[in-house]
């Protein structure tokens, strides 16, 4: 390292260095220097700490010190890896002459010329060793054209692309959907509450226009017009072409791997918002230490995909369920016909198994990264697909979505038999050294192989007639990059080589050795040279024609792959329910969530660690009966009793099983689930505030086809308001969206609402006092709890017994005053019902609030004026 060249203040060096920073902008600049990279300045020491790496400091810039690091050029992917991972992108700057062609260009001091060729960022790698096999990593952008929001999203690693429209207060939403790595927006973009993307770029606003946006898609796909894909709103053409734009950008022009556009239908598809998701881990973990992982998520714990595609599929699937129940029973009975046969689903798996992932394979390819190994996996995969189909061909009674799928693996044939003619079984990752193209595939590449061999053969015959001639049985025929082949003696046999007469030439002499060459031996050399170089190119021409071959079907390639994956995830998900007991559920056609023996899966397969047994439940909600007012102690299985039942709906509505031992559901149309604010408190936002506003999410969208969680909501704020926000929030879900909806609280007053509600009942998790001990049952049972057991708790979570005796004294005062007020709900016995409140607005109020009402546009309203509007509404009253 010490050799390492520096930057010196004012040098041409330098000056090349702040051009190439310039171009690099907020991405640390990887400065290529011989067989290093160099970071520099503020660049070198953020490096340097995510690294953990020395950061040294050499030369001077403006009287400092300049601050320097530098990773090897052999092993940068792995810190690329890091860095990435810690947030940063990179520009990488490539010496884009040789130091040879700089002196030619510009005399002996002229510094050689570089430039950034690639920028590696999170939403944009296809190296196979940066990116996470089983999860799906997505590039997005998002426009605004008008009234229009558009997101495009992209997956360059197997070239997915989507596009969705949608409505401002839906983005978030989305985006929780897409979880994209890297998002772009527009630089005149306006902040949007954004809470689902781990990194913003920001980008011009050239990118996002429309008209320019709608050439560059034209250009990149190379149609006239992209209407073939479909009719794009301008948001989507917007942001479409913002992203082939940053594409084009990050690999300044280089090929990248896009299928054409696919348009997501949000109609179709189950509404859960980004707190939601967050709340239920869906497919990645949320809250305390590890939070962002696989590991502990729904998808984390129920995942039994045998390919990388089907783990990605299914990962999309729970983060996206139907809301079709045609194409819901599909999915079913696809898990149902491989949940019956043991047999042919475990036969079906290994198959699958064995299948590599041909998505990324293509994505690289197309990408101009592909090798050898990359079509032999296409091969495979493809040959694997075709076997596939002609074992479920034979089948008799095969499900309607897979008879429908098959066709969808045909029509590789050509291609798997012209790659399994032409590649050895495992050919390198790296086609420069040859040597994978098959014997037999091309005669004349068979024909310069065997002239090499017989070179070689020529050439260790030699070796033996030499030894023969000279009498030297240490004589060698050796090879180096150098000399090429040549002819090596021990220095004292030297002499004997010599003489002119010997026939040889005397080559360089080492310490021990002595080397020569001779005519023979070069003729055979040079015929085995350029057999090899000719053969090296002819292999190189085949790859090129296979590879154009593979890309010209990676349409259907691409569309085999998500027939593949689609079959893992239905056996995977069959696997798992048969190992689990888990069951079909039926569907309804009235709002209903009928469950018997419902469980948890994450808390079931965390308390099996430990030996500890999952008490399953029971629920039974109807139009008639809708609302479940849930009490009883802390930790007594309450939120886990409305998890469940919310992971129950996203799995069937995802096509699968669910942990119970029956279930009935009516289709659920939009998914909440909220969380009292000091149950968050990792997540770093626990106010109160936020509690609200995603309670007054749920009480604007809320259908009676909905399905809500609502678990201690309240909380966060002083008792009586807590108290009165509560109650009052159970009366609007239960007068005003009548949805299905599990309300978990500890205010025990909110058990009086059952007297004027009707559809509401009330359920609380058993508890007993067993010799002074605390006893949670975590068993559902009707009624409310018949006291909190607040106190067994503190002295079962070790609070002091001098502590929990006072507080028993204290108790027992406070329920004395209870008695002689009425307590904490005293005075509520005369409140008017809420329906009566609603209704009994005067009429001319209720024109004036209709009137203003209709004049507010929400979208439009920053927080500020939204707040001002209401004030502005209650005057009214
Ligand atoms: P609450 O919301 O009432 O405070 P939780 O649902 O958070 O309680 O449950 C607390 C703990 O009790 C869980 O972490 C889990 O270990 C255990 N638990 C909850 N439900 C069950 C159940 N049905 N069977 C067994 N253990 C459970």
């Amino acid at each position: 390292a010490a050799a390492r060249a520096l930057p010196v203040a004012a040098t041409p060096m330098m000056a090349q260095y702040w051009s190439l920073k310039d171009k690099a902008g907020e991405c640390l600049l990887f400065y290529r220097m011989g067989d290093f990279f160099e970071l520099f300045f503020d660049d070198a020491k953020a490096a340097a700490s995510t690294l953990d790496i020395a950061l040294t400091s050499r030369g001077e810039h403006d009287g400092q010190p300049v601050a320097m690091c530098g990773v090897p050029v052999h092993a940068a992917e792995s810190y690329l890896a890091r860095l990435i991972r810690a947030g940063h992108r990179v520009a990488i700057a490539e010496q884009i002459e040789t130091p040879a062609e700089a002196k030619a260009r510009g005399g002996s001091k002229a510094l050689v010329a570089r430039d950034i060729v690639r920028f590696v960022t999170a939403g944009t790698l296809t190296e196979e060793s940066l990116l996470e096999g089983r999860s799906a990593n997505r590039l997005a952008a998002l426009a605004q054209v008008g009234d229009e929001v558009a997101i495009a999203a992209a997956d360059i690693s197997t070239g997915r692309f989507e596009v969705v429209a949608v409505p401002a207060a839906a983005v978030d939403a989305e985006l929780a959907r897409l979880a994209p790595s890297e998002l772009l927006l527009s630089e005149s973009a306006e902040e949007l509450p954004i809470s689902s993307a781990r990194q913003i770029v920001r980008r011009p606003s050239s990118d996002f226009s429309s008209t320019s946006a709608q050439k560059r898609l034209e250009t990149f796909f190379g149609v006239q017009t992209l209407d073939g894909f479909g009719q794009f709103g301008r948001g989507e053409i917007a942001a479409m072409g913002a992203l082939v734009a940053y594409l084009d950008h990050v690999g300044t022009g280089g090929p990248t791997f896009l299928q054409p556009p696919l348009r997501h239908l949000a109609s179709g598809r189950m509404a859960i918002d980004a707190a939601t998701r967050e709340s239920l881990e869906l497919v990645r973990t949320m809250i305390g230490a590890g939070a962002g992982a696989r590991e502990g998520s729904l998808l984390g714990t129920i995942d039994r995909t045998v390919t990388a595609a089907g783990a990605r599929l299914l990962a999309d699937d729970l983060a996206s369920p139907l809301t079709d129940k045609g194409a819901i029973l599909d999915r079913l009975d696809l898990v149902d016909g491989l949940a019956r046969d043991a047999l042919w689903r475990g036969e079906l798996r290994a198959a699958l198994r064995a299948l590599p992932d041909a998505a990324r394979a293509l994505g690289r390819l197309v990408a101009g990264r592909g090798g050898p190994r990359d079509l032999a996996q296409l091969r495979d995969a493809l040959g694997g697909a075709r076997l596939l189909r002609e074992h479920l061909a034979r089948r008799a009674d095969l499900p309607p979505l897979l008879a429908h799928l098959l066709p969808g693996l045909d029509g590789h044939g050509a291609l798997v038999d012209e790659l399994a003619r032409a590649l050895i079984e495992t050919p390198p990752v790296d086609a420069a050294q040859g040597g994978y193209v098959a014997e037999g595939y091309d005669h004349a590449l068979d024909a310069l192989r065997e002239t090499a061999r017989d070179g070689r053969k020529a050439i260790a015959s030699l070796e033996a007639q030499y030894r023969d001639r000279t009498g030297i049985a240490s004589l060698k025929i050796r090879h180096n990059g150098v000399l090429g082949y040549h002819v090596e003696v021990p220095a004292k046999h030297a002499d004997a080589l010599m003489a002119p007469e010997s026939g040889f030439t005397h080559r360089q002499t080492l310490a021990g050795v002595v080397r020569f060459n001779s005519s023979d031996l070069h003729e055979a050399a040079s015929r085995v040279t350029q057999a090899g170089v000719h053969a090296i190119a002819a292999e190189a021409a085949h790859l090129e024609a296979l590879t154009d071959a593979a890309i010209g079907r990676r349409a259907e390639i691409a569309a085999s792959c998500d027939v593949l994956a689609r079959i893992d995830v239905a056996a995977a998900l069959a696997d798992h329910a048969m190992s689990h007991n888990w069951c079909r559920p039926d569907l309804a056609d009235e709002p209903c969530l009928e469950v018997t023996g419902g469980r948890h899966p994450v808390v079931e397969a965390a308390l099996a660690k430990s030996g500890e047994r999952f008490v399953p439940n029971d629920v039974s909600l109807s139009e008639a009966d809708r609302l479940w007012l849930v009490t009883g102690p802390n930790m007594g299985g309450k939120s886990t009793f409305l998890r469940q039942n919310a992971l129950i709906v996203v799995l069937a509505q995802a096509g699968g099983f669910v942990p119970a031992a029956t279930a009935k559901l009516g289709l659920v149309d939009r998914l909440f689930s909220r969380v009292g604010a000091s149950d968050n408190l990792a997540r770093g936002r626990s106010t109160f505030m936020v509690e609200m506003v995603e309670t007054a999410a749920i009480l604007a969208q809320a259908t009676p086809q909905s399905f809500v969680i609502l678990d201690e909501v309240g909380r966060g704020t002083s008792t009586y308001d807590g108290l009165a926000l509560a109650w009052s929030v159970v009366e609007a879900v239960h007068e005003v969206n009548k949805c299905r909806c599990l309300f978990a609280t500890h205010y025990h007053e909110l058990t009086r609402l059952a007297e004027t509600l009707d559809a509401l009942s009330l359920h609380h998790v058993r508890a007993r006092e067993w010799q002074g001990d605390l006893v949670l049952l975590h068993e559902l049972a009707e009624g409310p709890a018949d006291r909190s057991y607040g106190l067994a708790v503190a002295r079962l979570a070790g609070v002091p017994a001098g502590v929990v005796k006072r507080a028993e004294a204290v108790l027992a005062k406070l329920e004395a005053g209870r008695e002689k007020t009425g307590g904490l709900a005293a005075g509520l016995d005369d409140l008017p019902l809420f329906a009566a409140t609603l209704a009994a607005a005067p009429e001319a109020a209720k024109d004036a609030l209709r009137e203003a009402l209709g004049a507010i546009d929400p979208d439009a309203l920053a927080p500020r004026e939204a707040l001002d509007a209401l004030y502005t509404l209650k005057h009214l009253l």
